[in-house]
């Protein structure tokens, strides 16, 4: 089959790899007909390069039809249309049954000491093959596909896999009160579609931040009031003006949906790029034990939200040595709460909001759709924000 393989920095091809097969009882392969490209995937493109081998397939965005089943998953039959949540997780661990998927203790990662396996994400979490490709395999299956009706378009269903519990979760997290108010920094697909389900569940005034203008736009055309980072001498200036909207205060909570490549201070840039230069054996412990993270978002959060507000993290960060103004943090009372989405815990609340009328915008959420040969092209194009790409869907 095709898959898209990661093969160095800023290099994926689209290369034949062996099919995958049934290995466990709990087994599933799947024929994917739609998968994402994440801005998760652009971490691996370039800053988390030391954690990834040549070869590896990347994704985990998917959707598609059920081929082939194991012994050990009677949900699922051949045919079935489901969507695949991105991380891994057997649904009947102590860490499952308590509504923490992104934890399961079957596929925890102990050798690296992380959480749950994911599907195309480096050693880190189990070096598991992704799903940009023509055909994935799907460990824990009893578990972990969601089925969905014939009919709609697969754009109706594919973000269950990430954007839409990511976002979710992201939301629930921030805790606004009702009528209460929330600040999203970034605007990409998470962001835009935070902003979306921060309004779907009561919050009054949404502030959106971004530095890409159809970004700002998309956004601003569905009631989020936005701000252009390069329209400030500095943050502070963005923080004033966002304070200013709310008595002074600030927001009731803020999400960081940008993660470890914010655009910010020039020097953090600088040591984030020569991680990726050492040779791989160096780099890997080197990023571990110092930071390779460029902070500017979490810090403007830090910072803009109210006294005794929540911070919502859901970009992803990797170091392991952040110094963080954790003065600041605790004379502010602030609560933080972070980490991968917990997919199946959201399932049942999201899939109410995912009919005709489309309340989120989902069949119109992609701004691409390419075939898979096309996938350098994408990356490239998602990574540099040309082309007005904000959400790329990849066809097999
Ligand atoms: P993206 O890269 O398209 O979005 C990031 C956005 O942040 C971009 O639009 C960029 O212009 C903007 N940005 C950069 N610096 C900024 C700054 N200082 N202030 C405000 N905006 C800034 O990616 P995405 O797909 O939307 O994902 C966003 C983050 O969420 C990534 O870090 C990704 O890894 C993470 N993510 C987490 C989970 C999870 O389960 N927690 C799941 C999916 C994605
Ligand atoms: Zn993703
Ligand atoms: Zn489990």
């Amino acid at each position: 089959m095709k898959a898209v393989t990661w093969q160095g920095r800023r290099d994926v091809r689209v290369e034949d790899v062996p099919d995958p097969r049934i290995e466990e009882p709990t087994d599933a392969v799947i024929r994917i007909t739609s998968t994402g490209l994440c801005g998760s995937d652009l971490h691996l493109y370039e800053v988390l390069t030391p954690f990834m081998t040549p070869g590896d397939i990347l994704g985990h965005e998917p959707m598609g039809i059920v081929e082939e089943v194991g012994a050990a998953v009677p949900d699922l039959m051949a045919g079935d249309r489901v969507v695949v949540p991105f991380q891994i997780a057997c649904g009947n661990c102590w860490m499952c049954l308590n509504s923490l998927p992104t934890q399961c203790e079957t596929t925890q990662v102990t050798g690296e000491g992380m959480g749950a396996a994911l599907f195309g994400y480096t050693r880190l979490y189990g070096a598991v093959p992704g799903a940009q490709a023509e055909y994935l395999r799907v460990p824990q299956a009893q578990f972990g596909p969601i089925k969905v009706p014939d009919g709609p378009p697969d754009d109706r269903f594919v973000y269950l896999s990430d954007v839409l519990p990511t976002a979710w979760q992201a939301v629930a997290y921030a805790d606004v009160p009702q009528g209460g108010s929330i600040a999203v920094l970034g605007l990409g697909p998470i962001g835009d579609m935070a902003c979306r389900i921060a309004r779907l569940r009561g919050a009054d005034r949404v502030f959106g931040v971004d530095l890409v203008p159809e970004r700002l736009e998309r956004a601003r055309a569905r009631g989020v009031q936005t701000y252009d980072l390069r329209d400030f001498d500095d943050e502070k200036a963005l923080v004033a003006a966002i304070r200013d909207e709310t008595d002074g205060r600030g927001p009731d909570a803020v999400i960081d949906a940008v993660g470890t490549e914010a655009h910010g201070s020039a020097a953090a840039r600088l040591v984030q790029q020569a991680a990726t230069l050492l040779p791989r054996k160096i780099a890997g412990p080197l990023a571990e034990r110092f930071s390779v993270d460029r902070l500017a978002a979490v810090y403007t959060a830090i910072d803009l939200v109210r006294r005794g507000g929540t911070l919502s993290l859901v970009g992803v960060y990797g170091g392991t040595a952040d110094p963080l103004p954790l003065l600041t943090m605790f004379d502010k009372q602030l609560q933080i709460r972070m980490g991968q989405a917990n997919v199946r815990r959201w399932t049942d609340e999201i899939l109410p909001h995912l009919t005709d009328e489309d309340p989120l915008g989902v069949e119109d959420f992609a701004t691409h759709r390419v075939p898979l040969a096309e996938a350098p092209h994408a990356y490239e194009m998602f990574q540099r924000k040309q082309e007005g790409a904000v959400k790329v869907l990849m066809t097999p």
